[in-house]
């Protein structure tokens, strides 16, 4: 099979000829039809997040085709399509996955990060962790579900119910938040680098009642923001746009530091939240909700061996909506 190899972070992928793998017992083997990219993968690539298995093929946003079954693995049939999100196994009996925070278990392996992911034509996945996909979206179209939908979900949900949402950073998990959140009734606010007119303009098509630069203040104070951006700079700027009681969420698993502000834009029992990964319950909630609003997602193909030009374009923020890997 092909593959996109990183040997060492920092450098670039490598496309390279590899055997298939082949299911070890509980697990899938999957023939990948879509992956999509994540900016956890450009952390991943880049060396911001430091603990990769090496060599590793990334991407963990997969929509694959069970090929064959590992020993013991139920509910499972060759020809199913199912999709691999990010969280790729857990402990099972620590406190926090004995608590319905899986999502907080230290003993996690994270796809395309700790175990090999989808950038390739086969790939294999715990079947614990694999989702049945609502049927009516191609697999390009499913595929950024599995972590800008998942992990926007859950960001959305930890922001709390207010009416007034204020979105830093507007790549594919704003552009799936926003379609839920007004369709619960919500208003969303676009924040975009400042003079970035085309962002502003996507977040109004998604449903925005506002857009403007990350520094400009909305309208009226926020109920909530969520960051999704990885940019420390940011969280104060969230925190000076939403009102007493606001919650500002940062979705990113990598942020630069944030820089020291005054006690008085935190006073009135605002509060800052970071949101970690996603649970299984996260998955099955999202999926039977996407298809419900229904969230369509807007996606960028690129060819699995331009798998280097797809990140490149996602850190110069050249995507608009998701960027996907075909085989
Ligand atoms: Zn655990
Ligand atoms: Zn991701």
């Amino acid at each position: 099979m092909r593959a996109m190899v990183m040997e060492r972070q920092g450098g670039a992928l490598e496309l390279r000829e590899l055997p298939i793998p082949q299911p070890s017992a509980g697990e899938l083997l999957l023939k990948v039809a879509a992956c999509g990219i994540c900016r956890t993968d450009l952390h991943v690539v880049d060396g911001e997040l430091t603990e990769p298995k090496l060599p590793l093929i990334p991407g963990h946003q997969i929509v694959g085709v069970v090929e064959a079954l590992g020993e013991g693995v139920a509910g499972f049939r060759p020809g199913d399509r199912v999709g691999v999100p990010w969280l790729g196994g857990t402990c099972g009996e620590c406190d926090y996955c004995t608590s319905g925070r899986e999502n907080l278990c230290d003993r996690a392996l994270f796809t395309g990060y700790q175990k090999n992911g989808g950038f390739a034509d086969y790939c294999t996945a715990d079947s614990r962790f694999c989702f049945p996909l609502p049927a009516g979206y191609p697999d390009t179209q499913a595929a950024p579900l599995l972590c800008a939908g998942l992990i926007g979900y859950r960001s959305l949900r930890i922001a709390g119910p207010g009416k007034r949402l204020g979105i830093y950073g507007f790549g594919a998990a704003a552009h799936i938040v926003t379609q839920v959140a007004t369709w619960q009734g919500r208003e969303v606010y676009g924040f975009t680098r400042p003079g970035d007119t085309a962002g502003q303009a996507f977040a109004r098509e998604m449903g925005a009642c506002w857009a403007g630069g990350s520094f400009d203040a909305p309208p009226l104070p926020l109920d909530a923001a969520i960051i999704f951006a990885p940019a420390g700079e940011l969280v104060p700027a969230a925190l000076r746009a939403v009102g007493k009681g606001g919650i500002v969420v940062c979705g990113g698993i990598h942020m630069s530091d944030i820089p020291s502000f005054p006690y008085d834009i935190l006073w009135g029992e605002r509060s800052i939240v970071s949101v970690a990964n996603l649970t299984r319950r996260d998955g099955e909630e999202f999926l039977k909700l996407a298809p419900q609003v229904p969230v369509r997602t807007e996606v960028h193909l690129f060819p699995l061996e331009q798998a280097n030009e797809a990140l490149a374009a996602l850190r110069e923020g050249r995507i608009r909506g998701a960027g996907v890997l075909v085989p």
